[in-house]
């Protein structure tokens, strides 16, 4: 059953929020001047500024989450080779976002405005009980191969059952890389399950049953993409590929959330966790998977065992890459090959439950 088939917008009320200042609850702003025209029963916003045409984004409410905030003093993992915070790049992205949607008559609602933490419940309370049509979680990533630089966008649960998320995703993700990444740029799409196996993060799990999504851009740890991210130009230009995203999504067909667990059990595959995906082991998760290519064409058992193993590898290594699917894809072959059936059949399940298959056509 679709979950947000019920939802009512929640009444507009003062100090629950506390520490997702300066909100007023579900209160929202409009930074430019509207003005409103009433179009076959309903009301629609027209920008002021000249604008013509209703936007699909006009009274639709979005709630974003610019990632992290205020942990200067305790964090040092996510922060770029000259100094750029993660925390801070995520922030100027969402701000710049905000006037975008604004201008375009949507409702913006900002889980935070400045260089603080907020509890991630809160982050998603306040898009869940505020009724928000998405939630977008604004991030950009890190790992130990400092030549990585593509966008990965993490949904929770499992495909088949978190659609809406899915299509979100799909539109976010491709927005993104014809903005901020060269040509044919890989693309992962990618079940937060991928890199927290048990329980996907907290922010989705807490906000499931609405489109919701963790959006990274880009990596901070690639020291080119570092530069480019600490110029407000390209974080605008980044802005306008969330708002192209934003709209080709609501102007997509409309898909559900279902209940989890109601169609598709994945069974866990242990992952390295964030710190340990800094190691040295970690960084060839590339080398090891065509490694494992080469080895998985050869006839010998223990050449096809050593491809097993560095498959695996790659995919613990750097669970959402876009190698990963394709890693499990393999283990899946190889399994079938030593009639290990149901577990090649788990490996299958989650190459297509937690691993999305994207082609970004241009548009
Ligand atoms: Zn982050």
């Amino acid at each position: 059953m679709p979950m947000f088939a019920h939802r009512r917008r929640c009444a507009p009320s003062r100090g629950v929020w506390g520490s997702l200042a300066p909100l007023n609850h579900c209160s929202v702003s409009f930074a430019a001047q509207f003005r409103q025209a009433v179009v076959a029963g309903s009301v629609i916003f027209l920008a002021a500024s000249g604008c013509s045409r209703p936007s699909v984004l006009a009274g639709k409410v979005v709630c974003l989450d610019p990632g992290h905030g205020g942990t200067a003093a305790s964090d040092t993992y996510r922060v770029g080779p000259t100094g750029e915070r993660e925390e801070w790049t995520n922030l100027r992205v969402a701000l710049a976002l905000r006037q975008l949607l604004e201008a375009r008559g949507a409702k913006v609602l900002m889980t935070r405005i400045d260089d603080r933490d907020v509890p991630l419940v809160d982050r998603a309370r306040l898009a869940m009980e505020c009724q928000a049509d998405v939630f977008i979680s604004l991030h950009h990533n890190a790992t130990a191969d400092t030549g990585v630089n593509f966008p990965v966008v993490y949904f929770h649960g499992s495909a088949s059952e978190n659609q809406a998320s899915v299509l979100l995703g799909r539109h976010l993700i491709c927005a993104l890389a014809h903005k901020l990444h060269r040509p044919h740029s890989p693309v992962s799409l990618v079940s937060d399950h991928t890199i927290f196996p048990v329980t996907g993060t907290a922010v989705l799990r807490h906000s499931y049953g609405i489109p919701a999504v963790i959006v990274e851009a880009s990596f901070f740890t690639n020291p080119s993409e570092e530069q480019r991210l600490r110029d407000p130009e390209y974080n605008q230009r980044e802005a306008q590929a969330y708002l192209e995203g934003l709209e080709h999504f609501f102007s997509d067909v409309r898909l559900p959330v279902l209940v989890k667990g109601t169609k598709v059990e994945v069974d866990t595959f242990r992952v390295l966790q964030e710190a340990e995906r800094m190691s040295p082991v970690a960084r060839l998760w590339r080398q090891d998977f065509l490694a494992a290519q080469r080895l998985a064409v050869q006839a010998a058992t223990d050449s096809l065992r050593l491809a097993y193993e560095l498959f695996t590898r790659s995919a613990r290594s750097f669970p959402d890459s876009y190698l990963a699917r394709e890693c499990h894809l393999q283990r899946a072959r190889l399994l079938r090959v030593w009639h290990r059936v149901q577990e090649a059949e788990m490996a299958e399940r989650r190459a297509r439950e937690h691993y999305v298959d994207v082609a970004c056509g241009r548009s």
